[in-house]
């Protein structure tokens, strides 16, 4: 069976679900050889293995730290040419995928972004977009090459499938590119204590309805109550009341959890392109010809003033 290579986001030897969703995909496409780097890389093994890595290649070098993508490309491009893989697949993070792109282009192959979901063709592996700010779905296809695709989070379960993950060491030699860039200085965000808007299994999201900052504090309990994460419309946030890094649709993230709670949010076409994935959405609007019912699976009719305390009353009885 083909190998497929799986680049692991992981923070100190602790991997981020994103890759352990990957490994669930790549199952379907072959047999998941991850590629682990930068310090911790090795204690990652277990995790990968009972996720279903039949291998984990490792390389540990300051020259992963501070996010620098180059020698991420380095390593990648040395795995490859070391596998032969059918794929490879990386988190649709923003530096997984210039981390792809840049590989892409290093080996001569094309890339998919985005992808939602994979499967197995005769020739070769086929992924499911959502395109056109959402107007369409896809299934695209490398022609060419070693097919380097970035997934979505949460576009598949993670599933635990042991397998040997025996762990080799990656022979890597660093480009001149992989020098040329340093960190200067970092400034770390305050911690909300609430999961990466990317990576949550809930979103809970806030727009134009909710009328001024200070009322975002009744969508923040609501996701409290949840453990999940804050969104908002680009509306909320172009008038100041919540962070751009916060910002769902076209140009802001693009989500793909299990649950999508809206809440005084129209619906036009630029939100749902950064929603339209999730698993189940539920919109909260006091208009009941708002376009966000067309996409909803459950959708209360309601000011959000009344329905969202009640709701997360509800939630926390629980
Ligand atoms: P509105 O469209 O004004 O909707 C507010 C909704 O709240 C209404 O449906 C109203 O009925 C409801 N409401 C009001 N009060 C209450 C209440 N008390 N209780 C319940 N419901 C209430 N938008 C994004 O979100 N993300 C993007 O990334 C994005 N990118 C864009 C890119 C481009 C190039 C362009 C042109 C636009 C983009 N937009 C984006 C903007 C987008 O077109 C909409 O303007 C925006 O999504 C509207 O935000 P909204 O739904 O919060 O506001």
């Amino acid at each position: 069976m083909a190998e497929v290579l799986v680049y692991v986001d992981h923070v100190d030897g602790a991997v981020r679900k994103p890759t352990l969703e990957l490994l669930t995909l790549a199952r379907r496409i072959g047999e998941p050889v991850a590629v682990a780097l930068g310090g911790g890389a090795a204690d990652t093994a277990a995790t990968l293995a009972e996720h279903g890595a039949v291998k984990v290649l490792t390389h540990e070098a300051a020259e992963y730290a501070d996010y620098l993508v180059v020698p991420k490309v380095d390593a990648l491009q040395a795995a490859v040419a070391a596998v032969s893989p059918a794929a490879v697949l990386v988190p649709s993070s923003a530096e997984g995928k210039e981390i792809a792109a840049r590989l892409a282009l290093r080996i001569g192959s094309g890339i998919i972004t985005d992808a939602v979901d994979l499967e197995a063709s005769d020739e070769g592996p086929v992924a499911t977009q959502s395109v056109f700010a959402a107007s369409f779905t896809t299934k695209t296809r490398v022609a060419k090459g070693t097919p380097v695709i970035t997934v979505k989070p949460n576009s598949a379960a993670v599933e635990a499938a042991p397998a040997a993950g025996a762990v080799e060491a990656l022979a890597v030699s660093f480009s001149a590119l992989a020098t040329g860039t340093k960190v200067t200085g970092r400034t770390p965000r305050e911690s909300t204590g609430r999961p990466e808007l990317t990576e949550a299994a809930i979103v809970v999201s806030g727009g134009r309805g909710v009328n001024g900052a200070e009322n975002f504090a009744i969508i923040e309990a609501l996701a409290d109550s949840l453990g999940a994460a804050v969104g908002a419309s680009r509306a909320a946030v172009d008038a100041g009341w919540y962070p751009h890094t916060n910002q769902v649709g076209q140009t802001g993230k693009s989500v793909s959890p299990q649950l999508y709670i809206a809440n005084g949010i129209s619906g036009a076409i630029q939100h749902r392109a950064g929603m339209q994935t999730s698993k189940t959405i539920v919109a909260v609007n006091k208009d009941p010809e708002a376009p966000i019912f067309d996409l909803v699976d459950y959708g209360v009719v309601g000011d959000l003033f009344d329905v969202v305390p009640q709701l997360t009353e509800e939630v926390k009885a629980r």
